[in-house]
């Protein structure tokens, strides 16, 4: 078994060698290496303290900011390489921060405050793989396991517990029997923890192929931060377009959405607001009326607690809230949800009602066909560069206050109507016919 190092990757190893330290690329590199993935970064430890390792690459740029915990990034071939000295981890107190870093001149030590198992690999070009822990049987056997005892290490640090079921899905690994007993027993020490650390790994966690998995058996760890699924879990709908409580049909739909991070939102929150809406009629049927808006509400709560960026938070709203919208495939309707929701959202909202459709009873599945439609018109309509917001409108406010029309709000007004003609297939979107219509508006 071998890694294949970048070029400028092994030659800081090299070099630190022919100084006379240690050193190897461990951790995320390693393992994702050995399981035939291309990792995003690679990391070094060495036996070098931070000013040894500075003066190794002095004619190099430097970067500091991480010194304090023993890394030096080295910018190499422009390429930054991070490089931290082995080190200890302190006493922890607050399930979070050590109290102190300690460097030490062996391996083991090192390798032993890692995380998991699958984490603690080292290699270098010398001397192969160095495997303490058994990580890559771990990673043969597609396990996720603490170094140590698991509850300690939850203890010292709880982030690991969202660390380790986000490597359980991303990975499609499962947990370890010790490690994900620990998990639970030990999950509200996630309340200690920086709502931006949490936020980070849970939203790499939602795009891993094995999320659903995870969301099903690690439900109570999700609630610990996010409270308001709660009432999701066991809720029965009973409604025949329903086989599925919400929490369950809720996880299928987060299964079949898109892997990207808006997406998974929106399917994790586009129910939320059901059983706070639910009502039974007089035949017992379960309705959910205006839970959409509930929906998009609660998801929004969520996702400012959670310091989610502005613009994710308006997109995943957006689609929260659209989500039991009907969309029809009617080329000018299309084109008008284009120029309202963009070409991405609109792609986006289909691919949500998708998933959301396929996690229902199966005689109510009819919605797919027409879905595929709509996204066939779609790919006409953007293939043909047809015109659908006032960006690709042939005409600007410019042209139309060369016709005299005031500016401000009655030059806005005319361009809609140009371009709701356009949409409706009444007008080409010529400049010339544009402006002699205009003329007419004025
Ligand atoms: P990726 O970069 O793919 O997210 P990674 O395993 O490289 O995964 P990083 O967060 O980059 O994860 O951390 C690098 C290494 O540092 C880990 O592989 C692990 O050995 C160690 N590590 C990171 N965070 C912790 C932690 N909270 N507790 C213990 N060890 C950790
Ligand atoms: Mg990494």
């Amino acid at each position: 078994m071998t890694v294949k190092l970048p070029d400028n990757v092994d030659m800081i190893i090299k070099a630190l060698h022919s100084a006379g330290y240690e050193a190897y690329v461990v951790g995320g590199c390693t393992r994702d290496s050995i399981m035939g993935l291309k990792p995003d970064d690679w990391d070094i430890t060495t036996s070098a303290l931070p000013r040894q390792v500075k003066e190794v690459f002095s004619s190099y740029h430097i970067i500091e900011t991480g010194i304090k915990h023993g890394t030096v990034t080295v910018i190499a071939d422009g390429m930054p390489v991070e490089i931290t000295t082995y080190r200890i981890d302190g006493e922890y107190t607050d399930n979070r921060h050590p109290n102190e870093v300690r460097f030490t001149r062996t391996l083991r030590e090192d390798l032993s405050r890692r995380d998991f198992t699958i984490n603690a690999i080292c290699f270098s070009s010398e001397e192969g793989i160095t495997d303490k822990f058994g990580g890559i049987s771990d990673i043969q056997k597609k396990c996720v396991r603490c170094i140590g005892e698991p509850s300690e290490r939850f203890n010292e640090d709880a982030l690991r517990i969202l660390r380790a079921l986000r490597f359980a899905s991303v990975l499609e690994f499962e947990i370890e029997e010790k490690t994900a007993e620990a998990i639970h027993i030990h999950r509200a020490l996630l309340k200690n923890i920086a709502v931006e650390r949490i936020s980070a790994e849970f939203n790499k966690l939602l795009v891993g192929n094995g999320v659903g998995d995870i969301l099903r058996k690690y439900r109570d760890v999700f609630a610990v931060f996010i409270p308001e699924i709660e009432p999701m879990f066991d809720f029965d709908q009973r409604n025949y377009h329903h086989y599925l409580d919400v929490w369950e049909h809720t996880v299928k739909v987060v299964e079949n959405s898109d892997a990207n991070k808006s997406s998974r939102l929106a399917a994790l929150f586009h129910d939320i607001g059901k059983p706070a809406t639910f009502a039974l009629d007089e035949n017992g049927v379960g309705h959910f009326k205006g839970h959409a808006k509930q929906s998009e509400i609660t998801a929004r709560k969520i996702l400012n607690r959670l310091r989610c960026d502005g613009a994710t938070i308006s997109e995943v709203c957006t689609l929260v809230l659209h989500h039991d919208d009907d969309i029809t495939p009617r080329r000018p309707l299309l084109k008008r949800w284009l120029g309202r929701y963009g070409e991405t959202g609109l792609r986006r909202l289909i691919d949500l009602k998708r998933a959301d459709n396929l996690a229902q009873s199966e005689e109510w599945r009819d919605r797919l066909t027409t879905l595929a439609e709509c996204e066939k018109i779609i790919d006409e309509i953007i293939a043909e560069g047809e015109c659908f917001s006032l960006k690709t409108l042939a005409v600007n406010g410019r042209d139309l206050m060369a016709l005299g029309i005031p500016s401000g709000e009655r030059i806005g007004k005319v361009l809609n109507e140009l371009l709701s003609a356009v949409l409706d297939g009444k007008l080409e979107n010529e400049k010339d016919a544009l402006l002699k219509y205009a003329e007419k508006l004025k």
